[in-house]
């Protein structure tokens, strides 16, 4: 393994966030039932023709302005053709000459990933494989969805590498609005392609291409096993062959589906049907000027302004609706230290991914804090408070009357009157110690004890100073 180098390329396909599909007016919307969403446009009837989604072009141009991608001033489409049964038109609406972006990169930890480009085409539907009395069906609800063909350089040199790089783009995707990528409905795909080479050497291996993979955990393993049947097959001195192969992930192992396409064997030709697409200078200023904060700027406003660790910040900017959720605390209660403290420790684990919603709201969570910060409820309280708000959906106003200082004034008094008279060695202790402050804290906690935290903690350290003078 050592002596060999990993080439990898990655082909990504990312559905785009639009309401329609990107060459008709149908709904672009997953879990509708079978062929409810189409038209002649979009399962290709003769003599239909498609009309150019601008949201869609729009999407593509803000995702290759995260990256820094240059965007073509005139974009045009292609047809690439091919016959697959979920492919109704026997070709898919596409760009090879001129796409809408060029260039661009997206950094990594350790090194930067250059990006060849980025265009638009067309999803295609679906195949549902029944039972043997069935057979397969095709569902056209998908054909015609907007996909944003990301391509990059050969620069991944390991499966950590192309987890990582997927990870950033996704991230980037979602912040900007272009696409949900929700890997479990293919709303982001990705073609691995694979070579090795002895270490140094300057020639690329014969490579091989694997289509279609929708999970981080799938593209690693893929590319683990695809990287060592090549060095295998080399170390025996056979060759490897170009092609295209499945990846099995029930069996973890990859299967050679056919030999591999050029872009000759697609027939592109200029799509007659569609008009070039020019793109005014002015337009993708006004695109730029949308732009949202992307995670590593957020991650270095949280270091630099609001003084949180790496780490810290690292893990609020994993999710989009995470550093949405600690930014709109923040509205509520400035006290980013604070609020992160509660986030990273009492409130994630209490989810199961970092993606799911928050069963508190910001609101909510902002006001906890402020009574825990005004002393109105003790730390522990609050930490039992969120746990019944967010397992048992109570409400904070109904908690707060049941938590905060409800043992308080006279009865408070009496309360600590009681504990110091009973203590007389630990009063010894307070008045006589080095360190007095511990046997206070002493104090304070068999309040706590007694009341079961629910007494008013700035009234019950007030009334412990003076009995303990
Ligand atoms: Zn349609």
């Amino acid at each position: 393994m050592q002596e060999y180098d990993i080439v990898i390329g990655l082909e990504v396909h990312s559905e785009l966030k639009t309401n329609s599909k990107v060459f008709c007016s149908c709904k672009n919307q997953f879990g509708q039932a079978p062929n409810t969403n189409c038209c002649p446009v979009c399962v290709g009837l003769p003599g239909a023709l498609p009309v150019l989604n601008k949201k869609a072009v729009e999407l593509v141009i803000k995702a290759g302005l995260t990256m820094g991608c240059q965007i073509n001033d005139l974009a045009v489409f292609e047809r690439k053709n091919y016959f697959y049964p979920d492919l109704a038109k026997a070709y898919q609406i596409s760009q090879l000459v001129r796409p809408i972006c060029l260039g661009g990169q997206i950094e990594l930890e350790d090194k930067v990933v250059r990006l060849n480009r980025i265009h638009l085409e067309e999803d295609a539907g679906k195949l549902v494989h029944c039972s043997a009395a069935i057979g397969t069906l095709i569902d056209y609800n998908r054909g015609g969805v907007p996909l944003m063909e990301l391509v990059t350089e050969p620069d991944i040199s390991s499966a950590d590498e192309a987890v990582e790089f997927l990870t950033r783009l996704r991230q980037r995707l979602i912040y900007a609005g272009v696409a949900e990528c929700k890997m479990e409905q293919g709303g982001l795909r990705c073609d691995v392609n694979v070579s090795v080479k002895k270490k140094g050497s300057k020639e690329l291996g014969q490579r091989t291409e694997m289509k279609n993979l929708n999970s981080f955990k799938s593209v690693y393993r893929a590319i683990n096993y695809e990287a060592n049947r090549q060095i295998e097959i080399l170390e025996n001195g056979g060759t490897v062959v170009q092609e295209t192969r499945k990846w099995d992930d029930n069996h973890s192992r990859s299967v050679s589906m056919r030999k591999k396409e050029t872009s000759s064997d697609y027939r592109y030709f200029p799509d007659p049907d569609m008009l070039a697409v020019e793109i005014p200078r002015e337009d993708v200023e006004r695109i730029r000027k949308t732009l949202p904060l992307m995670p590593d700027q957020l991650r270095k406003r949280y270091v630099e302004e609001y003084g949180l660790s790496d780490y810290e910040s690292e893990i609020l900017t994993r999710e989009k609706a995470l550093s949405d959720y600690f930014n709109e605390v923040l509205s509520f209660y400035n006290n980013p230290k604070e609020v992160t403290n509660w986030i990273l420790t009492e409130i994630l684990n209490k989810v199961k991914d970092l993606s799911e919603e928050i069963a508190i709201s910001p609101s909510d969570l902002a006001k906890l804090l402020k009574l825990v910060e005004d002393k109105k409820v003790t730390r522990t309280n609050a930490k039992e408070m969120l746990a019944r708000i967010m397992e048992n959906g109570e409400k904070l106003e109904a908690l707060e009357k049941e938590y905060a200082g409800s043992v308080d004034g006279d009865a408070l008094r009496a309360l600590v009157e009681t504990i110091v008279k009973n203590n007389p060695n630990a009063v010894e202790d307070y008045r006589t110690s080095d360190t007095p402050e511990k046997v206070f804290r002493w104090f304070t906690g068999q309040v706590m004890k007694e009341t079961r935290g629910k007494a008013n903690a700035t009234k019950a350290e007030e009334f412990i100073r003076e009995l303990l003078k």
